[in-house]
C-alpha cells in the first residue's frame, strides 16, 4: 500500500518518509490528512483527521477516526498497515540493517550498523538463514532479497546504497572521516618509518616518493598508477 500523505507542514510524504521524520525528531506520532478520506466531503477539510503512529517494531501505521466510524481499514478499525515488503524497506532504513545478494560473488550478506560505534558490520549469511536472522531482529521478511554489486570503492564514504544497487566493501575508518587541518604537520611514527624505509631498501628517494604517493592516494581517493616492488622478511607488513 503506497500512500501519499499530506503532513502538518503541508508537504506530501510517503508513509516511510513520515516514519523517518517521526523517528528523527523522537516523536510518537504525526498528524496527517487521511488519504483514504475524501477531504472535500469533510466538515472541516483544513484540519487533520488522521495520524501516523510507530509501533514497537518501528513500523508506521495510519489511523483515521473518520475511517473508523465508516468501518474502513483493517478489521474495520480505521487502521491501515503496510505489507511485509514495505515493512522490511522501512525497518531496514530506520534500523540501518540490510540483507542483500551480491551479484558478483552470488553470496548473501547481512549488514548491521552498530548503535555504539556507528560502524557497519557486514557478514556472509546463507540463504536459508536469512528469514531466521530477520525474525530474530524483529524484522519483516521481504519476498525478494535486494541484489547489489558488492565491491571496493575507495572514492566513496557511502557503505550501503541498496537503492542504487551498491554496497561498498570499503568502509571508511574514523581516520578517513577526519577533516585535515591545513598546514598542520605531523611526524611518521618511528617504528612505521623504520619499516617503510626498510621495505624501500633504505633509499631516501624511494621512501620520500612512497610517502608522497600514499598522501596523494589518501587525499584524492584515487588509485596510484605507480607500482612499488617491496622486499623484506615475511611478516614485516609489506602488504599494508
Ligand atoms: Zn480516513
Amino acid at each position: 500500500m503506497d500512500m501519499e500523505l499530506k503532513i502538518e507542514s503541508g508537504a506530501i510524504e510517503t508513509l516511510a518518509g513520515v516514519a523517518e521524520i517521526i523517528n528523527q525528531n523522537n516523536r510518537e506520532k504525526m498528524s496527517v490528512f487521511c488519504p483514504m478520506c475524501d477531504q472535500n466531503q469533510r466538515k472541516s477539510p483544513d484540519s487533520h483527521n488522521a495520524a501516523v503512529f510507530i509501533d514497537n517494531e518501528k513500523i508506521p501505521f495510519l489511523f483515521c477516526s473518520s475511517c473508523k466510524s465508516r468501518g474502513k481499514g483493517e478489521y474495520k478499525s480505521g487502521s491501515f498497515y503496510l505489507d511485509h515488503n514495505e515493512k522490511y524497506t522501512i525497518q531496514s532504513k530506520i534500523l540501518n540493517r540490510v540483507v542483500f545478494r551480491d551479484i558478483i560473488s552470488d553470496q548473501y550478506f547481512l549488514g548491521d550498523k552498530s548503535k555504539i560505534s556507528g560502524e557497519y558490520n557486514i557478514n556472509k549469511i546463507s540463504k536459508q538463514n536469512i528469514s531466521n536472522a530477520l525474525k530474530n531482529r524483529k524484522m519483516a521478511i521481504p519476498d525478494i532479497i535486494d541484489e547489489v554489486e558488492y565491491f571496493h570503492d575507495f572514492s566513496k564514504d557511502t557503505v550501503i546504497d541498496v537503492e542504487n544497487g551498491f554496497v561498498n566493501r570499503y568502509i571508511p575508518t574514523n581516520y578517513m572521516l577526519i577533516n585535515p587541518k591545513k598546514g598542520k604537520k605531523t611526524k611518521i611514527p618511528e617504528t612505521i618509518e623504520k619499516l617503510m624505509r626498510h621495505i624501500c631498501g633504505n633509499s631516501d628517494e624511494i621512501f620520500t616518493s612512497l610517502v608522497h604517493n600514499l598522501a596523494y592516494c589518501i587525499q584524492n581517493r584515487k588509485k596510484l598508477i605507480i607500482a612499488y616492488l617491496f622486499q623484506g622478511t615475511q611478516g614485516t607488513g609489506k602488504g599494508l
